[in-house]
């Protein structure tokens, strides 16, 4: 959003609208509309000299990383820790902090860089349910402080369904939930990752996604940890790569 091409109450309302019209309007409160809006407007600034996102319509923002992000908010218990494995510009860690305050978010990402700038974004919001992680999600997983210590986990545009299972669900606590969003899933897709990695079968959530000229499919895949994740997973990336469950 080049804030030359649209004011701050223009984009207000365009979010409201936006939100409202993908069965958000519980977000619409005006502390939240100015937090997102106060997120978007940093995000356009710094995304000119580092590349967080190639989405920088205003309209397009608030459908496609606002809208989006928020989407999985319903799947996720109250008060829940979340972990945002990929988080990248900070979706949908970001959205999800300024409309949940109730959860306790770390966004993880292997760009230091990527950590780096929703760090900072969180201070500038003064959100104090996000804090952030750097590193590898197969490495981290390995690690007695983040292994199965996360009620749930999130990600969005990170992997294909095996490989992500493989990366999000050694974190997830029996009991918790991975959610996996995706635009749309292919055949090559389906897999008994969960399965062998502690948990059932994924549960389909479809969803329209609404705004601007666009009305897309938008899929929420969610799978229950019940068992613990055998200890030889997460393997090394390239196997995980190579041989995906
Ligand atoms: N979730 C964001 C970003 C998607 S891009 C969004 O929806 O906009 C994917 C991000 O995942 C990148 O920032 C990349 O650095 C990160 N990533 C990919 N594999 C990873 C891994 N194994 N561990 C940690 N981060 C990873």
């Amino acid at each position: 959003m080049k804030m030359t091409t649209i004011s701050k109450n223009e984009f207000l309302l365009l979010c409201e609208n936006c939100l409202k019209e993908n069965g958000l309007s519980r977000f619409c409160e005006e502390n939240t509309l100015l937090l997102l809006y106060k997120m978007v407007e940093n995000m356009l600034k710094v995304n000119a000299v580092m590349n967080l996102t190639a989405i920088t319509e205003p309209r397009d923002v608030a459908v496609k990383h606002l809208a989006d992000s928020l989407l999985a908010a319903a799947l996720i218990p109250e008060s829940a820790s979340l972990l945002d494995v990929g988080c990248g510009g900070g979706f949908p860690s970001l959205p999800l902090a300024i409309a949940r305050p109730d959860l306790r978010i770390t966004a993880l990402d292997s760009t230091a860089k990527k950590t780096a700038y929703v760090a900072d974004a969180a201070k500038l919001l003064g959100l104090n349910n996000l804090q952030t992680l750097t590193g590898r999600a197969e490495d981290l997983a390995q690690m007695p402080e983040y292994r199965e210590k996360f009620d749930c986990t999130a990600a969005r545009a990170v992997a294909s369904l095996p490989i992500l299972c493989e990366l999000c669900l050694p974190f997830v606590k029996i009991g918790g939930k991975m959610i996996a969003m995706k635009a749309k899933l292919d055949e090559s897709e389906s897999t008994m990752a969960p399965q062998t990695l502690g948990a059932s079968c994924f549960k389909r959530h479809e969803f329209t996604l609404r705004g601007a000229e666009t009305e897309e499919t938008r899929l929420i895949l969610v799978a229950k940890k019940q068992k613990h994740t055998p200890k030889e997973y997460p393997r090394a990336y390239t196997q995980i790569k190579k041989k995906p469950l």
